[in-house]
């Protein structure tokens, strides 16, 4: 039986109970497009207009989709930051009987940006904090990707520098889940190799990048096969990235050598060890030569 509701003064609106889309005292949760204008929602333009405030990360970016919809209103800067401070101040507005919105630069709120500690910071006030739902990059890019949508572990933005990436993918390398992560482009060739070395590189796995733009691409293929095309630049390392990665099987799974070295390099530049000499120790050790090891040591002691 289908739950779509007709729209506004519908019997089951939510917010339309008295004819229209915004109540006094809560807030909305307003997810707006990743790329393409057109995937703001009607409901999400109504609540917008209805509001008598908007809290956003940024407000000049705020303003191309705000002129785009033709809504002039007070803007909040709520950013990471200011969140606590931000959400304090936005919470006294709402008990005053005060309507808002909160909206991100692109996507859900609160996804890989800010929001989540406002929300917290309501819910606990026992202010009314409302979904106004629509684009997410993760769940667009899983949508369109063939790979198990379930279970499926959503990371976000992996961390920043190697050594802390590297660990938290070996962290994660035996879930069984379809795992995504958010990337910038200036990482993104040194994280999917990352992901190759701690995860596997057999390991079945999409690309998708600039979704719901002009140069929307979804690649798929092996860990391995898309680092190559990230090298050869028939994926550009350009624009905005969603990597998804198939769950582990036993053909797929990182080997055991592959990750002792990893481990041993590791600890050896940690315990402050000349890179010479760690080339020639794990080269004495593992299936690497003397130069793998050390042009290795050199990339990772620049990336820590
Ligand atoms: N809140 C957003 C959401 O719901 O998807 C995510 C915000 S996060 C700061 C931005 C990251 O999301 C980008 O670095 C990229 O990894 C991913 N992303 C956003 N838009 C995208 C798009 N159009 N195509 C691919 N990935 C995108």
């Amino acid at each position: 039986m289908s739950s779509l509701n007709a729209g506004e003064g519908g019997e089951n609106d939510a917010g339309a109970s008295r004819g229209r889309w915004v109540e006094p005292g809560h807030l909305y949760v307003v997810a707006t497009p990743i790329g393409n204008l057109a995937d703001i929602t009607e409901r999400a333009a109504s609540v917008l207009r209805g509001v008598d405030l908007i809290a956003c990360e940024d407000t000049r970016h705020a303003r191309v989709l705000l002129d785009h919809l033709g809504v002039r209103k007070e803007l909040l800067a709520l950013h990471e930051h200011n969140e606590r401070g931000a959400s304090q101040a936005l919470r006294d507005r709402l008990l005053a009987g005060c309507s808002a919105a909160l909206i991100s630069d692109a996507g859900t709120p609160a996804i890989s940006d800010p929001g989540q500690i406002l929300v917290s910071v309501l819910v606990e006030a026992g202010v009314v904090v409302s979904p106004i739902p629509g684009a997410s990059a993760a769940i667009a890019a899983l949508s369109a990707s063939g790979l198990p949508t379930r279970p499926f572990w959503f990371e976000g933005f992996l961390p920043a520098q190697g050594k802390g990436r590297r660990n938290r993918l070996g962290a994660l390398a035996k879930l069984e889940a379809t795992l995504s992560f958010y990337e910038a482009p200036h990482r993104i060739v040194k994280s999917m190799a990352d992901c190759a070395d701690r995860l596997g590189s057999e390991r079945p796995a999409v690309l998708a990048r600039e979704l719901t733009k002009r140069f929307e691409q979804i690649a798929s293929g092996t860990l391995a096969s898309l680092c190559r095309q990230l090298a050869e630049g028939e994926i550009p390392a350009r624009g905005e990235f969603v990597i998804l990665i198939g769950p582990p099987s036993p053909e797929t799974s990182a080997s055991p050598a592959g990750a002792s070295a990893d481990a041993l390099i590791d600890a050896l530049i940690e315990e402050g060890v000349a890179p010479k000499t760690i080339a020639r120790v794990v080269s004495r050790t593992t299936a690497l030569s003397r130069n793998q090891v050390y042009a290795e040591v050199l990339s990772r002691r620049d990336s820590r």
